[in-house]
């Protein structure tokens, strides 16, 4: 199948060329197309997300890929991945912009994570009698246990902890790649949210020794699921826990941005290692094994954080360098 050609004006976002296999696709005549924007034909209900695309963009970005549902005249949807770029044209900036079917690549994704999914789910129920039995042990149900029995112990019940850990945030990744998980869509307050991450990690904090600061500021409210959005700031806040250096500050944050409101959890650990970016929000990245298992975490809190924030109509994105790592949620504003 020849490829979908799209020619986008970066301002308004509507087309201004479709090429012959595009407008076959999609079922309008070029006319038609000349009048719409990629809203008219994805699932894609939010300009904001194709606005932080511009925005890349034009903030030097080479491309941007992204997935998304492509919506037909006739009403048929299919997965579609598109590519982005800016280029000149006839003197202005347009956008380039190649779009895939992706019908068959999503198809062996379902199937490889339904398997990882039946998979965990056999390991989930053993998984859980062990790290019981154990943590009993542990609590001396069973007697006090002479001094190395006690430290094997502790070690096992540490390490079936984290394989529980691991097996639950598989199994809530094969549920948003599945689209089983649903969101909730509220208007919250963004301070609240800021704060229900900060109460959560409350001892934590005191144990690290950090400070943990939320900045003032008016009152913004956005739109997501609370109990997601909950999940992904705590993830934020957790891993800027594990970097931020004894006595340092974590700082969060909330501001307008366009037409969205934006998130930021900032900390002063040591940063992202230049050489890991590429792998980032990847399923299992972490940075320096050596360092970040110790640690503990499954490397899929963030492929899980940006994946739901996604789904939610948002983005999430960082900015690191040695002594300040900063991450930011986007969601759409309460217009
Ligand atoms: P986990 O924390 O469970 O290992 P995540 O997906 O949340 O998994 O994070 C992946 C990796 O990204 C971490 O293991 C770490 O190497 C790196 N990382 C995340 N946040 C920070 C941060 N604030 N500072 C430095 N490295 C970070």
């Amino acid at each position: 199948m020849s490829e979908e050609v799209l020619v986008t004006d970066p301002d308004t976002l509507r087309y201004l060329y479709a090429n012959g296999s595009a407008v076959r696709s999609l079922g309008y005549t070029l006319e038609q197309l000349r009048t719409m924007t990629p809203m008219d034909v994805t699932h894609d209900p939010y300009r904001m997300r194709f606005d932080n695309h511009v925005r890349k963009l034009r903030e030097g970005a080479p491309y941007v890929v992204f997935e998304g549902v492509r919506k037909r005249i006739t009403g048929d949807t299919c997965p579609m991945e598109a590519r982005w770029q800016l280029v000149s044209s006839f003197g202005r900036p347009v956008i380039l912009s190649v779009v895939q079917d992706i019908t068959q690549r999503k198809e062996i994704e379902r199937m490889k994570n339904e398997f990882v999914s039946v998979v965990s789910h056999e390991l989930r129920t053993p998984l859980i009698s062990i790290h019981g039995a154990v943590k009993l042990l542990e609590g001396g149900a069973a007697g006090v246990l002479p001094e190395p029995a006690t430290r094997l112990v502790a070690l096992a019940a540490r390490n079936s902890e984290r394989l529980r850990v691991i097996v639950d945030d598989i199994l809530d990744l094969e549920k948003i790649a599945s689209g089983r998980i649903e969101f909730n869509i509220e208007s919250l307050d963004a301070s609240a949210a800021l704060g229900r991450a900060a109460q959560a990690y409350e001892t934590m904090v005191r144990t690290a020794g950090v400070e943990l600061t939320i900045e003032p500021h008016d009152a913004l409210q956005l739109k997501a699921d609370a109990q997601r959005l909950d999940q992904v700031l705590a993830n934020l806040v957790s891993n800027a826990l594990k970097f931020a250096p004894q006595g340092s500050r974590i700082l969060l944050e909330a501001s307008r941005e366009g037409s969205g409101v934006r998130l930021q959890v900032t900390d002063h650990g040591a940063g992202i290692p230049e050489a890991f970016r590429a792998r980032f929000f990847r399923r299992f990245a972490q940075a320096d094994m050596n360092t970040s298992r110790p640690k503990g975490g499954s490397g899929l809190g963030l492929s899980i954080a940006k994946q739901m924030i996604e789904q939610m109509g948002g983005s999430i994105g960082y900015s690191s360098e040695p002594g300040r790592t900063c991450f930011h949620v986007v969601l759409p504003a309460v217009p």
